[in-house]
């Protein structure tokens, strides 16, 4: 019997057309149907519309309420692909790692550098990966784009224009279409720990920055007032922070004891931090903040988002960030 798939469309480039102000979304899933059909080999497709947003309008409450279409569903197939602009995707599927709580099918998130309606595009290809990978009965949250598939809460763009626009951060592909057609890498699949669950609650309190050279510790003293619960920074190299002159880390501190949740990671895509190497990451980890390691930057921060929606208590929001949840963070012994 032929696997039963399920397409979602929330639009982006992939289903863009040229219109008014300059390219964007403007086609169904229903005038992608043709050409989805092509693709879908002996898979049999069923399509429905989401929304039909460039990513950059993308925001969490639409990560909610995809996370619930697809916990809705997830028992009448064998596999989801969801089309997605590839601006913001990355973040999507990290959050959709975390709020798909071992979900029993696979969910492929795609998207393509150029719309479906251009003759030279990825975007069939991407499409052809994903239900592929959709069909495997690996269940998982997944990122398939350039004939390689990853994992939700690892992928993140590193091109903006190139059809290799997504690399997994610091954790091999989940598989690959080459000649001998597609090759799944079985160690590198996260176990499934539990039954699955939905889980898409979120703090909208939560916000990111880039240390750059000059950054005044007053932009901390702002988000606070903002009412933010959760900060996460993009430090240095391994995970530094300035101490002179500007001392970061002592607004960090009060910040911090007035009950903020921080956690930091590097500005570098690859290899995470250790913060335990330097002066400037050995204070800021004294003063309790948490450390996002080998996580890529949107999982680091989507992670935090969840948590925060999760709980408000000190030491589970530590124990909970420190977790490799959905394959996001290398386990090691963090605490
Ligand atoms: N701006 C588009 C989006 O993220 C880019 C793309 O899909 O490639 O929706």
């Amino acid at each position: 019997m032929s696997q039963k798939i399920l397409i979602i469309n929330t639009g982006g480039t992939l289903s863009s057309v040229m219109k008014g102000k300059g390219l964007k979304p403007g086609l169904s899933i229903h005038d992608m149907e043709t050409e989805l059909q092509i693709v879908s080999g002996d898979t049999d497709i069923e399509i429905e519309d989401f929304c039909s947003l460039d990513s950059a309008n993308i925001f969490p409450e639409d990560w909610s309420a995809l996370a619930e279409r697809i916990s809705e569903c997830r028992n009448d197939y064998d596999g989801i692909v969801v089309i997605h602009g590839t601006d913001t995707l990355a973040y999507t599927s990290s959050m959709l790692s975390f709020m798909l709580q071992n979900i029993n099918i696979p969910v492929v998130i795609t998207g393509s550098q150029l719309s479906i309606i251009n003759p030279i595009a990825d975007a069939m290809e991407n499409c052809r990966c994903a239900i592929h990978m959709a069909a495997s009965k690996i269940p998982g949250v997944y990122v398939a784009f350039n004939r390689k598939v990853m994992l939700g809460c690892r992928a993140s763009k590193v091109r903006s224009l190139s059809f290799d626009a997504f690399e997994s951060i610091n954790y091999p592909n989940i598989a690959s279409i080459s000649s001998l057609g597609m090759e799944i890498n079985k160690p590198a699949i996260p176990e499934r720990k539990g039954i699955f669950k939905l889980s898409n609650t979120y703090s909208n309190k939560v916000c990111m920055i880039k240390m750059f050279p000059g950054i005044h510790r007053s932009f901390l003293e702002n988000i606070a007032a903002q009412g933010y619960k959760g900060l996460y920074i993009e430090a240095y190299g391994i995970g530094g922070m300035p101490f002179l002159k500007h001392d970061f880390i002592s607004t960090l501190d009060k910040l911090i004891q007035g009950g903020m949740t921080v956690a930091v990671g590097t500005q570098c895509v690859y290899e995470g931090s250790k913060m335990d190497v330097y002066e400037t990451g050995k204070r800021t980890l004294e003063i309790g903040a948490l450390e996002a390691h080998d996580m890529s930057s949107e999982a680091a921060l989507t992670k935090l988002m969840w948590i925060l929606g999760l709980t408000e208590s000190t030491s589970e929001i530590r124990d909970y960030y420190s977790l490799n949840i959905a394959g996001e963070m290398t386990a090691k012994n963090y605490s």
